[in-house]
């Protein structure tokens, strides 16, 4: 199979993140232990879901992790001109959920393991397909966690995410955070009998507010556009008639943190002023929904080296978007980004790859893969 083979494939599984993974899993599991690689499912704490990890050459030698996730983002949008799960090409462009982030890496990554294997690699080359990257970075940890076990500590982690073949090597990090106010509900006539959970939330909105202000004089990197950390209110809900006393009240909050800086800790000052409202009778709610670290690869690292030679150019220093090769870094491991595609198109109706893009995908695997052979 070719890598538009693979990729038509790929696309034809709906696999929203979010839900049962396993057709997509299996699939790409059998096609790998038919190329020869050596497979195994690594099923998640849901029970319904894994990520998967392969290796091509020995295990016990330190070698590099082909990094993607097999989940994509809901294909609701009704712009789309075609089917989004059936994949259509035009020309150059193959249009599709997931071509570009990041089922054309993964096919990039399929469609060279014939290459890799016939090569008898002296350094391993794996692949480490999560789940659920989409809403969260929810997969990955647990593959991580299991990656002593599996193979020999890797030189570096190249994660596909889409960055127009160019590698890339660095991002911030992020956490989000959902906080709910419960108070009392009753008639808006008589307020004293209640506990208005919306009039509770301007309280923990105005410190996220004055939080996201203080961050902008604080800490900063010239890497980053902004330079400095920030944090949002992205939602709040509560509420059902003007006179009700609103019972509970929700808000969604994110931060995003420059390297160095704990993204779950910059809301820290937010969930504190919540809580406090415990003291007046409210009842308060508190859940890290996802966090993922920034990365920041140094400039002379082998890695960035490694990259800037495969794809005959230098590194970019960072780019806005956030993606696992934090939590890749967080573990201990080198990580770098690179990737067909073009964020831009990612998250789209008419999500598309570009031909060539795949193709320069493939060619840098196997130059990969010729580096590591014996
Ligand atoms: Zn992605």
């Amino acid at each position: 199979m070719d890598v538009f083979d693979i990729l038509d494939r790929l696309v034809a599984f709906p696999s929203v993140a979010g839900k049962p993974n396993g057709d997509i899993a299996g699939w790409i599991e059998a096609h790998l232990a038919e190329q020869g690689a050596k497979v195994t499912l690594l099923p998640g704490p849901e029970g319904d879901r894994c990520n998967l990890f392969a290796t091509i050459g020995p295990a016990d030698v330190p070698g590099y992790i082909l990094s993607g996730h097999m989940d994509v983002v809901p294909a609701s949008e009704p712009q789309w001109s075609s089917a989004p799960f059936a994949l259509r090409r035009d020309g150059e462009r193959l249009y599709g959920r997931g071509t570009t982030d990041m089922k054309g890496f993964l096919a990039a990554a399929l469609a060279a393991v014939p290459a890799l294997v016939r090569l008898r690699l002296a350094r391993p080359i794996h692949l480490a397909f999560s789940y659920d990257e989409e809403i969260g970075c929810r997969g990955v940890p647990h593959l991580i966690a299991r990656l002593p076990e599996l193979c020999a500590k890797p030189l570096g982690v190249i994660v596909g995410e889409p960055s127009g073949m160019r590698a890339v090597r660095g991002h911030k990090g992020k956490a989000a955070a959902r906080v709910v106010i419960n108070g009392r509900s009753g008639h808006s006539s008589r307020p004293d009998l209640g506990l208005n959970a919306i009039h509770a939330m301007s309280d923990v909105l105005s410190a996220a507010v004055s939080e996201a202000e203080r961050l902008t004089h604080g800490p900063s990197d010239p890497t980053f556009e902004p330079a400095y950390c920030s944090l949002q209110a992205g939602v709040i809900a509560g509420g059902q008639s003007v006179n009700i006393i609103p019972d509970s009240c929700t808000l969604d909050l994110e931060a995003r943190a420059i390297p160095g800086i704990d993204p779950a800790g910059l809301l820290t000052p937010v969930k504190a002023r919540a809580e406090a409202l415990a003291e007046q009778g409210y009842v308060v709610e508190w859940k890290l929904v996802s966090a993922y670290p920034a990365l920041s690869l140094p400039q002379d690292s082998a890695l960035a080296a490694l990259l800037g030679e495969l794809t005959g150019g230098a590194p970019l220093a960072a780019v806005s978007y956030g993606t696992e090769a934090g939590l890749y870094q967080g573990s201990g491991l080198d990580a770098i980004i690179c990737g067909p595609g073009d964020i831009g198109r990612a998250h789209k109706p008419d999500e598309y790859v570009l031909a060539r893009e795949l193709a320069a995908c493939q060619q840098m695997i196997e130059a990969l893969g010729a580096r590591c052979a014996a």
